[in-house]
């Protein structure tokens, strides 16, 4: 029997591990799909606290990863196939076993929906970027690219005329999906300038790891044209990771789970942190704090049921 699982290694899940592993609670985090969440696809954080001269992303979940180990954190590779969360202990089941646990931290995350280029994913970090306030400003005074024609393209790309010189925001339709307002606002920003209908065949030079043309297809004609920037924002919607639980824990439209009083879900002693029930501030830094939040309650939780266990083996 476990005190607390918790499912996920980014950002949240590692800092929850962090507090539950120093409360004594030998926490179990079964890393997922992708260990340690879109902290290890980024190159440069600068604006993580602590760090005067940045950090790189894969260096800063290493280091957390280490920091929740060295307290006893306990980590299991394996995405978490189904969970029952009708009765405690809760049943979590991965590819590897089933545990049974008193409480559940869920931090599995949100994925950044990917145009599915192989260019693309070559040029994740290295010119190619799923976030604009991690990543806008190594773009200063470059000319650089958006795709996507809702509110968070319209808003990365307002955004990013902080820095860039030019920002070419890229729609495979006419209409768009953005609310009115923001997409008048992007209309008004004289440095945003809209190519549509048009999707980005792929990305170049993914020899040179650096991005410096895209090619484009226009969806009506089919014609193709070359745009040559610097990067590239992809912004074309994020998924939550929360398929195992629908059904069982309450989630809005989006597919985010619903909190209440900080990390409580609608199932007493299982909690959510992070990007999975955060769609508007996604930060590493507010994850962690939600992560921060969960084990707390998770300590106050087992305390308040007396049912802290002696740290299992
Ligand atoms: P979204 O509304 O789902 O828009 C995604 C956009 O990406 C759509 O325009 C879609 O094109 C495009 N797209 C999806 N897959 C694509 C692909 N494979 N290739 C090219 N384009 C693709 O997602 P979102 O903009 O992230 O917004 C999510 C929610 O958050 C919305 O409810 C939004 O209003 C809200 N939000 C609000 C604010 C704000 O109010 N400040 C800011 C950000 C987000 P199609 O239109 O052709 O499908």
């Amino acid at each position: 029997m476990r005190n607390v699982i918790i499912i996920g290694s980014g950002c949240a899940g590692l800092t929850a591990a962090i507090y539950a592993a120093r409360a004594n609670l030998k926490p179990l985090v079964i890393d997922g799909y992708e260990p340690g969440g879109q902290l290890s696809l980024t190159t440069m954080v600068e604006n993580f606290p602590g760090f005067p001269d940045g950090i790189l992303g894969p260096d800063l979940i290493e280091n957390m990863r280490k920091q929740a180990q060295r307290f006893g954190a306990e980590f299991h590779s394996g995405a978490i196939t189904s969970v029952d969360l009708s009765s405690r202990p809760f049943k979590i089941t991965s590819s590897r076993e089933t545990y049974p646990t008193q409480t559940l931290i869920v931090s599995s995350g949100a994925s950044a929906r990917m145009l599915g280029l192989e260019s693309e994913r070559q040029l994740l970090g290295h010119g190619v970027s799923t976030c604009a306030t991690c990543d806008g400003f190594f773009f200063r005074g470059k000319e650089i690219a958006v795709v996507g024609g809702g509110d968070t393209a319209m808003e990365e790309a307002m955004f990013l005329t902080r820095f860039a010189s030019r920002v070419h925001l890229i729609h495979r339709r006419r209409e768009f999906r953005a609310s009115k307002i923001m997409l008048d606002r992007a209309h008004a920003n004289e440095k945003i300038h809209f190519i549509a209908p048009a999707m980005v065949e792929s990305v170049h030079d993914v020899d040179k790891k650096s991005v410096e043309v895209l090619h484009l297809r226009n969806t009506e004609t089919g014609a193709i044209s070359q745009l040559p920037v610097e990067g590239l924002f992809v912004a074309i919607g994020h998924e939550p990771n929360t398929k195992v639980f629908h059904g069982q824990l309450d989630m809005d439209e989006n597919g985010y789970l619903i909190t209440h009083d900080g990390p409580k879900t609608n199932v007493d002693g299982v909690f959510a942190a992070g990007d999975v029930q955060d769609h508007r501030y996604r930060q590493a830094i507010t994850a962690a704090g939600s992560g921060c939040m969960a084990a707390i309650e998770v300590e106050k939780f087992l305390e308040t049921h007396h049912e802290a266990h002696q740290p299992v083996a």
